[in-house]
């Protein structure tokens, strides 16, 4: 039974490098723990993408609309694994098999900007007492999206993308990605502890699986 989404450690150090680490890296059928709509908005309120004040409506509208709730997990994948091929694209460490494919990122900054450009036609200038924010996620239906959208455009524009790094998968790290905001900048794994009993454990399970398959 794997990890429900709201059990995944929180390593990214930006909402939208968690939503990366949503779905495993590698092997024959990596697992997506954005499995449904329910789980979408459990991890969006998990991370803070939206308020515990929105959870009901949000939900509501996405009951009333199933075709709606399914288009905004697509979207949200869509976003997910654009960003995936960007940030790989900007890892220059050696370890091999990461190699960020240029062509591919390009292609999904493309698609990043139509994802955000939709949300900023959803969205509305809100204006407070010292200033105008831009406020994304007016329409219930679309607000899960539109917020991913928007985080994805925070982090590729603010975040210093040098600092991105993946948990080195041919030394037995997950592949999660994150920033590291450590003083050195010299962290090499998502979990320093976990990471590599977590590679164990699911090694041994893997085995089992393997064994029991094979049959007596
Ligand atoms: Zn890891």
């Amino acid at each position: 039974m794997p990890l429900d989404v709201c059990q995944l450690p929180l390593v990214g150090g930006h909402p939208v490098l968690d939503l990366v680490n949503t779905r495993e890296r590698g092997g024959a059928s990596p697992h997506d723990f954005l499995s449904d709509s329910s789980a979408l908005l459990r991890w969006s309120v998990r991370v803070g993408v939206i308020s515990d004040a929105e959870v009901d409506e949000i939900g509501r509208a996405w009951r009333d609309e199933p075709a709606a709730a399914h288009a905004g997990v697509v979207a949200v994948r869509d976003i997910r694994e654009a960003l995936h091929l960007v940030l790989l694209a900007t890892i220059t460490d050696a370890d091999a098999g990461t190699a960020g494919d240029p062509v591919a990122a390009g292609a999904a900054l493309v698609a990043l900007h139509q994802r955000w450009s939709g949300a900023a036609a959803r969205a509305r200038f809100v204006l407070d007492s010292s200033r105008v924010r831009l406020t994304y996620g007016t329409v219930p239906a679309m607000v899960v999206p539109d917020r991913i959208a928007a985080a994805a455009l925070d982090v590729m524009l603010t975040a210093d993308l040098t600092r991105v790094r993946r948990c080195p998968v041919l030394e037995g790290g997950c592949g999660w990605l994150f920033l590291d905001q450590s003083r050195s900048g010299s962290r090499r794994w998502c979990r320093m502890a976990d990471c590599g009993n977590a590679v164990k454990a699911r090694r041994l399970t893997e085995r089992r699986r393997a064994a029991r398959t094979a049959g007596p």
